[in-house]
């Protein structure tokens, strides 16, 4: 699961389809809301926002 800002986006699905070998899932995080889970504050490539959710 990747937590990306837009710049991201793309090098998040490469490393998903890597490691899973199945297209992912993205989501716009601020589609989402979790009871138990807060979105971390950065992506997780950069120190941006992030803005989609890879799963
Ligand atoms: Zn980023």
């Amino acid at each position: 699961m990747y937590v990306v800002c837009r710049e991201h986006l793309e090098l998040a699905i490469d490393e998903f389809v890597d490691e899973y070998e199945m297209p992912p899932d993205v989501h716009l995080l601020s589609d989402i809301t979790f009871t138990e889970w807060t979105a971390p504050p950065q992506c997780h490539f950069c120190s941006n926002p992030p803005v989609y959710l890879v799963v």
